[in-house]
């Protein structure tokens, strides 16, 4: 047992957190609100504060919320509860399940009762037409969203990211958080009596590369600091398609793991501290589960290695796999990611094939992230009503990759449309599509299109979605014939698998204290965000509703960050003072690195 004088040392030192992404400003936030000394350490250069979250589109998860209530949506905690579970499937429940099913319960309370006071009580405003992401299984007590339910925030990720960094850099002018960039952990340190006390690692090279770059990993010294409690937001494995394949669950997914990736997040995202995390005596949990797209594209402009871009489809597209076959009933467009995985890599292929018009590009092709949507990060309602409601072509970047983009082919007719796909086709050894069958396919789906009702499933989904205002302005076409030229080009889009998200992970309690292999708390250690899974090791179970990420970092972050205020200073005390923030520092020699002028 650590004596008194020891134990209030060890207090006087600052939290340290391991990532500067949404996770860890989050912790911060709630930290420098009762300014608890915190240091925060990051690998990449102070270009690249908020992590992932910034190149996010900014969705969120939330329930019954003022803008859903708006649009005359009926949502409901038990609506909400009923979906969670239905696609996170828990069942590991006296295991590995045990806290991700407790995280899932007070998650979906978050989103219902409190997260969107939360961010607008930090200036963070939505979009007002909820999208509808996950449009399901085609079962009511199955996967997937009964209703909208993803905020689109106004000013996407960066804005995300802006409402909490500034607090924090204001707290940082203060002193009471310090920054290390370009400081790269290596190792938890664990003291005597079993509670992680400090972290060691490498000072990186200076690196000015913009935000995103793959940076230099030359070390040019070690470090090693000491602090009353570590928190490890240092995100998900997502970057390195070597650990996915690692951890691909081959039997849950349809055999092998794809050979081929697009990758979805910076490289930053390598997964390395989640492993450094056990090996300091953490327990991970849920490794075998993670979340990745299905309809992702080369980017023509790439920012990191192997960048790739998911779309964002809504249900109109003809989806077929590589040997030219429709995709089996319930796997449309935009309705459930994993099924679809699963589906995809049992062909043996790794990609397959989006067929649609220029009407339904225009209508329905979203990019995910947050430089994809310029109109919508810009905050720039005129470029948003031009482009997205009454324009014809869709968004700028839209365009730039119906020009540019790889995986496009653009053509006037049908026979041009296959020749162009089997070129694209022979690029990765697939199988030469026939003409005859795709013409029957894109036949027997515009049979379906000429009456408001149909026998098809697909048809319905359309019909469905146009029920709801904001899809029929600006997400969802008119249905109609993909061979009617009055709506061509033809365009066929080939669909890459997307690395993005690590839904397993450290195991936490409520608290965010990272837990040991024996169940019992870890002293002084605590994990949010993705390393987290997101909070408790896996608060999605197999699936996730969108929105859940960036959502499942604040909620994590703020557990974190409260929990060890609350350790540190007990419950009632509103926190340190001004001088002792400054009688703490001074001899130390510890200055705050430069802080970003640029904006987030
Ligand atoms: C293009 C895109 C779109 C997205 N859209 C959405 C969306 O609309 N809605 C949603 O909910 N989610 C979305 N997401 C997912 C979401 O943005 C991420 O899951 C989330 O931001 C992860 O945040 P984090 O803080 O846990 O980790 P990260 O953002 O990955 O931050 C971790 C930080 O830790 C640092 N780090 C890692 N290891 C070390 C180490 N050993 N030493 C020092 N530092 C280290 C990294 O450099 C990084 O800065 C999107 C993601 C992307 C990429």
């Amino acid at each position: 047992m650590a004596s008194k004088t020891s134990e209030r040392q060890q207090n006087q030192k600052p939290v340290i957190i391991v990532g500067a992404g949404l996770a860890g400003l989050v912790a911060a936030f709630e930290l420098s609100r009762r300014n608890v000394p915190t240091l925060i350490l990051d690998q990449e250069n102070g270009a690249n504060l908020g992590g992932q979250a910034f190149w996010s589109l900014g969705g969120l998860f939330l329930v019954d919320s003022t803008e859903q209530r708006r649009l005359g949506i009926k949502d409901s905690r038990e609506l909400a509860w009923q979906d969670w579970m239905g696609s996170a499937r828990f069942d590991r429940e006296d295991d590995e399940d045990y806290w991700p099913r407790k995280w899932a319960r007070a998650f979906v309370d978050f989103a219902t009762d409190e997260m969107e006071n939360y961010v607008k009580a930090r200036g963070l405003g939505f979009l007002f037409n909820v999208g509808w992401a996950e449009r399901g299984d085609g079962t009511a007590d199955g996967h997937g969203n009964s209703v909208p339910r993803f905020h689109l925030s106004w000013g996407t990720g960066p804005e995300v990211v802006r409402v909490f960094a500034e607090p924090v850099k204001e707290a940082a002018t203060r002193g009471v958080v310090q920054f290390k960039f370009r400081h790269c952990v290596d190792e938890l340190i664990v003291d005597e009596s079993g509670r992680a006390v400090g972290v060691r690692g490498r000072v990186l090279e200076p690196d000015d590369s913009p935000r995103g770059v793959k940076s230099s990993r030359v070390a040019i010294d070690d470090f090693e600091m000491y602090g009353s409690s570590i928190v490890v937001a240092s995100g998900g494995i997502g970057g390195n398609p070597e650990a996915v394949k690692a951890a691909w669950p081959a039997e849950r997914l349809g055999g092998e793991a794809p050979k081929n990736f697009v990758i979805g997040v910076p490289h930053h995202v390598d997964g390395r501290m989640i492993g450094i995390t056990e090996k300091g005596g953490a327990r991970i949990v849920n490794r075998d589960r993670m979340w990745h797209y299905t309809e992702g594209l080369h980017n023509w402009d790439p920012i990191w290695p192997g960048h790739g871009i998911r779309i964002l489809p809504a249900p109109s597209s003809l989806w077929l796999d590589a040997t030219g076959k429709k995709l089996p009933g319930h796997l449309y467009p935009g309705s459930d990611t994993l099924a679809t995985l699963k589906y995809i890599c049992s062909t043996g292929y790794d990609y397959t094939w989006f067929i649609l018009d220029q009407t339904i590009i225009a209508r329905e092709f979203a990019l995910s992230g947050s430089e994809q949507n310029p109109d919508i990060t810009g905050k720039s309602v005129w470029q948003f009503l031009t482009t997205r409601v009454f324009g014809k072509k869709g968004t700028v970047p839209v365009q730039k990759f119906q020009k540019n983009g790889e995986d496009f082919v653009v053509r006037d007719t049908l026979e041009e449309l296959v020749e162009g796909m089997n070129e694209l086709a022979r690029e990765r050894d697939g199988p030469i599509l026939e003409f005859d069958a795709i013409k029957k396919a894109v036949d027997i789906r515009d049979s379906q299109m000429d009456n408001p009702y149909s026998k098809d499933a697909q048809a319905m989904l359309i019909a469905n979605a146009r029920n709801y205002f904001p899809d029929k302005r600006g997400r969802v076409a008119p249905p109609h014939r993909l061979l009617d030229p009055a709506h061509g080009p033809l365009i066929a889009v080939r669909l890459n698998i997307l690395t993005r998200k690590t839904l397993g992970g450290i195991e936490t309690n409520l608290s965010s204290n990272a837990m040991r292999p024996d169940g019992s708390p870890f002293p002084g250690l605590y994990a949010a965000g993705e390393a987290a899974g997101f909070g408790g090791g896996g608060v999605h179970g197999y699936n996730s509703l969108e929105g859940t990420f960036l959502g499942g970092c604040i909620f994590s972050g703020r557990a974190a960050g409260r929990a060890i205020a609350e350790e540190l200073l007990g419950k009632e005390s509103k926190g340190h003072s001004d001088d002792y923030i400054d009688d703490m520092y001074s001899g130390t020699g510890l200055i705050n690195d430069f802080l970003p002028a640029t904006s987030y």
